[in-house]
Order: C-alpha cells, then structure tokens, then sequence
C-alpha cells in the first residue's frame, strides 16, 4: 500500500467547489483499489486569507508544502482584488518558489464534446503545449514610477536565461519523443522580439541536436493561433514562452470545447519538490457558489497528478471513469450546454470508478 500526502489549495470563486470534488475522486480510487492511500491536508490561503492577514498564503507557507507528494490547487483570483496580488501571491508564489518550471497543458476533444471545429475530426486534435513557467514575460522584473503624473514610466522585461530555455525546451523535446508522433512545434516571435526570442530559436536548434528522432518546426506565435484553428492535425507537441502559452492554451481549451475541461500540470521535473495540478480556468466568479462548475479540468488534473506519482493504472482508471462521463450529455454542465450539476457530475466519475460496469 503507498500513501501519499496531498496538499488542497481550493484558493478562491469556484476554485472552493472543483477541488473538494477533485478530493472526493481521489477518495473514491483509494476505496476502489488497495494499493493507493491518500492523506490531505487543507489549506485556505487566498483572497479571504489575504483580507484576514493581508497576504494570500503565510511567510512559511512554501515550507508547510515541501513534504508534500504533490499539490491540487483550485484557482486564485477575487474581483474585489487586483489580479496581480492574487496571481502573485499565491500561484506564481509557489510555481516560482518550487521551481515548476514546466507547465503542462494536454488538449483532447474527449468523447461526447461539441467541439466548435466543424470541419476536423476529434482526432485531429490531440496536443501538449508545454509553457515556460519561470521566467520570460512573467519573470516579475520590471518598475513604475512617478505614478498618476504625467510623467509615469512602466516597466515589465521579458528575462530569458540560456539555463531557463535549454531546459524547457529540453523538456519538450522530450515530452514529444515520449508521444507517438514524435512531433515537436517551437512557437516563436523572433522576427519583432529580436534579442531574447533570437536566443530562443538558436538553443532550439542545439537542443534539436540531442534528439534527432524528433521532427520539429518553427512557428510564429501568431501564425500558430491560424494553425491551430485551420490545421490542428498539423500540431503534436507544442512548446512557447510563459504568455504565449499562456493565451495558446487558452485557446485550445476553448477548441477543445470549455475551458472547464482543461488540465495542467505545474512539474518540477528534478523532483526537488511537489509538482501543482489545476484546472485551466480561473476563479469564475459568476458562476461560484451555485454549484454549476464543471469539475472535469480538476479531474483530468488528478489524472495528471496520479500519472506524475507513477500511478499509470490508477491514472487510466480515472480518465476512464472521465470519458465514460463525457460521452452521456445528460451529465454536461452549462458550459457543455448541459444542465448537470458539480454534485451530479462528480457522483458518476466516482461511481465508475468505483463500479466500472455500472453507472
Ligand atoms: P480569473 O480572473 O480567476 O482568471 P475569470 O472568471 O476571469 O477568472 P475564467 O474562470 O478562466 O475567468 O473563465 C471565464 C468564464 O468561463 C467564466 O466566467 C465562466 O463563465 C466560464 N468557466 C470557466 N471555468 C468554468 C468551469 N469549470 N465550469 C463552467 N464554466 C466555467
């Protein structure tokens, strides 16, 4: 029997409602199988938090983590807040505190999705987009002074280091040698952005080197936004700095069907300390607290998650569970154009997993 110790960080909006569902899954596998145990801990670090104690998560907070297998974090963002206080002081907090360098974002139309490409098969779009999470466009480098005056100046620097690049581009060298097509897509924007994106595109030809398995091409990021939408069959793994990931991945949740249904994976891929797994979206305010979330996105993140562990088994049996779920519209939420309930939805993925044959 393994244990593991999972840190749940529900953070803020609906956030408060797709992480105890995404505990609920993970409780169902372990009465499911009896090798798998897992020990939670909760923690309410977040907006609420910040208007309590004025910061998102404690001064120890990292340290409080550091033991833990891995993360399940929900979401950070607060309307009465600005973004860049609850972005940066909890997820990017503990992203960068961790050294989550690779963000891993896989897109799949699963089984029983409207998908709003017409004229592709689901099977055209099946994609990783790998996303630089540590420095880049988010790097937090930057000043602002003089500010209301009319002589105010901004600051933000995109900062890449030859260490940062190699190895997310490394990663996703290998990631897409891992894949069956074997197929790697740099995303660039070298021909405006001259210095950094430059260096950029030369370690991407060096690190190509170590793997010459790997058929890989170039492409501009906006480009890449027309590739996506007029040939997704085109695309495998893909690979781009911290913002346009960032807005790619947006867009291939959205291609994909919703954005509630989309995972990603903040890995530390050394292993040094937890990886973190959310769902794409964010904090959804308009929806929270009536119970009409999408679960899914945490869902496939607790697959992730359990794949990350080594749980490959355990990792299947859930995605079953998920894509047996996704195929019945009677249990689409209101994204999906359903009318299904958080509770509803969550309740059939834990009873597949726990009676595969019957539901
Ligand atoms: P944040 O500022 O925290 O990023 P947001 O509300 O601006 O959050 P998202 O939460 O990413 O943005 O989502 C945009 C919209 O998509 C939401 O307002 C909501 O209507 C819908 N949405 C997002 N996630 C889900 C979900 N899991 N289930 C159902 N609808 C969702």
């Amino acid at each position: 029997m393994k244990t593991y110790a999972i840190a749940l960080i529900p953070g803020d909006g609906i956030g408060k409602e797709v992480v105890p569902a995404g505990r609920q899954v993970l409780e169902a596998l372990a009465r499911s199988r009896s090798d798998l145990h897992f020990e939670f801990e909760h923690f309410d670090w977040g907006a609420d938090y910040y208007r309590r104690h004025a910061v998102m998560m404690p001064h120890d907070g990292l340290d409080r983590l550091r033991a833990k297998d891995a993360i399940l974090f929900g979401s950070a963002g607060d309307p009465g807040l600005p973004d860049h206080i609850t972005l940066w002081g909890l997820r990017l907090r503990i992203c960068q505190g961790f050294d989550q360098y690779a963000n891993v974002r896989p897109t799949r139309i699963l089984p029983g999705i409207d998908a709003p490409l017409k004229r592709c098969s689901p099977e055209d779009l099946d994609w990783v987009i790998v996303r630089e999470n540590s420095e880049g466009e988010y790097s937090g480098v930057g000043g602002r002074v003089h500010q209301g005056h009319p002589i105010e100046a901004a600051v933000d620097v995109s900062m890449m280091t030859r260490v940062g690049v190699q190895r997310i581009l490394r990663f996703a060298f290998g990631l897409a040698q891992s894949r069956p097509r074997k197929q790697l897509t740099v995303v660039t924007k070298s021909n405006a952005q001259r210095h950094a994106m430059v260096m950029w595109d030369e370690i991407a030809h060096e690190v190509a080197e170590e793997f010459p398995d790997v058929r890989w091409d170039k492409e501009l990021v906006d480009a890449m936004t027309a590739r996506m939408v007029n040939k997704p069959d085109t695309l495998d793994t893909i690979v781009a700095t911290n913002l346009h990931a960032d807005i790619l991945s947006d867009l291939a949740a959205a291609l994909a069907g919703s954005l509630g249904i989309a995972p990603t994976a903040n890995l530390d891929p050394q292993r040094r300390y937890p990886s973190m797994f959310e769902p794409i979206h964010g904090s959804a305010f308009d929806i929270m607290g009536k119970g009409l979330a999408n679960p899914i996105g945490t869902f496939w993140s607790v697959v992730m998650m359990l794949e990350h562990l080594g749980e490959n088994e355990a990792a299947q049996q859930v995605m079953r569970a998920i894509e047996a779920v996704t195929s019945d519209p009677s249990l689409h939420t209101g994204d999906l154009g359903g009318h299904a309930t958080t509770a509803q939805v969550t309740d059939a993925v834990c009873r597949f997993i726990l009676e595969p044959g019957r539901r």
